[in-house]
């Protein structure tokens, strides 16, 4: 296929047939339009299309098929890093004008457009006593969330948010618009359940709800002096946790920044965070040996449902970042006292955050009818990262990263989840060889000349 020349006017022909907009490399609104969340990375596509429907989505896979061109969709650029540079010769399509959202509380369902973020969903089901399988963040883009799989503080009662997905409508390499469930091209539907976007551009997607009576959520704060007693304590304490209850422990260093909480401003500390899906009595008796640490500040208590989207506290910005992440399937004392000795109390790591996320329960469980991440492989998922303004940090945050979970590598198998791959990644890696090759073969049969493409990419 040849590749057309790129300038301004290449597509004019695209621009006329949409009612969404097109810039294209070297015009003005270029620089804005290919922005991302994950600011740090600098994506240079062919130009930025900003659909208005599903029909400006087949017109834009219609012409760069024809163009010698590839697509590929991007909610928030969340994960736009996971691209590096190869995006010369792409459309890439952004959803962000196509957040439209409904909740049909009887059926415990919820319909998104290409573009809706968690933020867009979680008040209106918490209306209705109910919630989708949200992570930790807000304003992380549902569709690309859920197509890599998706892990939150409902995770271990609930399982991975891929697997509660009940019907995707996509556009297609060939141009088509195809609406997929368990019934319609099961295996296609089996794919982009966890299989990342790779096989199309997504416009809608359907997903279960989940009753939540009572939620018993917070955290609990240490000075980071405490990091080695408390995570250790922690550990021993996930051995027993009911599945109702997701919790993550982490050391953070808050910036000393002004929205930042007067008592937090600047200070290193470790914290629990957990949510407890039931009644809120059992929550504070099942959270009860943390509490038992002594925690400097003790924030946990009855939350409303909305407030589970808040609860980590991630950035709501764009936020220029390295991370790493690694999956370990144990927790010895010997990697904890690793990871303090790292990054812990008077190290002056750049890492600001050291994350260690309690898996098992539901997301360790493969259930009938599951997508290509039927399960998390692991016990529990170590993610780090740092703030990154520049490209010579960037450099410098990266390594540091990569060398901190690189402690944790006699306690991995090197597995790998796509959502937290946040560079160019083997896909191999995060599956097992079967599914991987089943993967591929979809790919194949759906998009044989590789039109479509992820950020993370099963068929290159
Ligand atoms: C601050 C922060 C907190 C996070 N917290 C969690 C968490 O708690 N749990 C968790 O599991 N993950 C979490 N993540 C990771 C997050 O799930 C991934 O970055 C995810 O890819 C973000 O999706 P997005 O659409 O917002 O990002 P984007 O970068 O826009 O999308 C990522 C990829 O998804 C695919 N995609 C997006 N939209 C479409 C579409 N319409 N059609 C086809 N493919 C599409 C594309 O391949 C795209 O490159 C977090 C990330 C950050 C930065």
């Amino acid at each position: 296929m040849a590749i057309i020349e790129t300038g301004t006017h290449s597509f004019d022909i695209l621009r006329d047939r949409l009612r969404g907009v097109v810039v294209a490399e070297g015009e003005p609104r270029y620089d804005e339009a290919r922005s991302a969340w994950a600011a740090a990375h600098s994506q240079h596509p062919a130009a930025v299309a900003f659909p208005a429907d599903e029909a400006d989505v087949v017109e834009i896979v219609n012409f760069a098929r024809n163009a010698g061109l590839h697509v590929t969709a991007q909610g928030t650029g969340h994960n736009a890093g996971a691209h590096g540079d190869r995006l010369g010769d792409s459309i890439l399509v952004k959803t962000s004008e196509m957040r439209e959202i409904s909740v049909n509380p009887e059926h415990r369902r919820a319909r998104v457009g290409a573009g809706a973020l968690w933020m867009d969903v979680v008040p209106a089901a918490a209306e209705h006593g109910l919630l989708p399988l949200i992570g930790s963040a807000p304003d992380v883009g549902v569709v690309g969330y859920s197509l890599g799989g998706g892990i939150g503080y409902l995770g271990r009662k609930h399982g991975v948010a891929s697997n509660a997905v009940t019907a995707i409508e996509l556009v297609t390499a060939d141009g088509r618009l195809r609406r997929v469930d368990a019934d319609r091209d099961p295996e296609l539907f089996w794919a982009l359940r966890g299989g990342g976007g790779d096989f199309g551009i997504v416009t809608a997607m359907e997903f279960e709800l989940f009753a939540i009576d009572e939620l018993y959520a917070g955290m609990m704060l240490w000075p980071v002096e405490d990091a080695s007693r408390v995570f250790k304590a922690w550990r021993d304490w996930t051995e027993t946790a009911p599945d109702e209850v997701t919790s993550m422990a982490r050391m953070i260093q808050f910036p000393p920044f002004p929205e930042v909480p007067e008592p937090l401003r600047g200070r290193h500390m470790v914290v629990i965070s957990a949510a407890y899906a039931g009644p809120v009595d059992d929550g504070a008796a099942v959270l009860q040996p943390l509490r038992d640490l002594e925690p400097e500040m003790d924030m946990f208590g009855p939350m409303p449902l909305e407030g589970l989207m808040r609860l980590h506290g991630d950035p709501e910005e764009p936020m220029p970042g390295a991370s790493d992440h690694t999956l370990i399937d144990e927790l010895p004392d010997a990697a904890i006292d690793a990871l303090v000795a790292a990054a812990g109390a008077g190290t002056q790591s750049p890492l600001m955050i050291v994350e260690l996320r309690q898996l098992g329960g539901a997301m360790g469980r493969s259930e009938h009818g599951a997508g290509a991440l039927d399960r998390i492989d692991g016990k529990f998922l170590a993610f780090t990262g740092g703030l990154a303004p520049e490209p010579a940090v960037f450099e410098q945050v990266a390594r540091v990263a990569r060398e901190a979970m690189a402690l944790l590598a006699p306690y991995s198998r090197g597995r790998t989840y796509l959502n937290f791959c946040e560079k160019v990644t083997n896909t191999r890696s995060a599956y097992s060889v079967t599914t991987h090759e089943r993967l591929q073969a979809v790919k194949r049969r759906i998009d044989p000349d590789g039109v479509l493409h992820g950020n993370h990419r099963i068929g290159s």
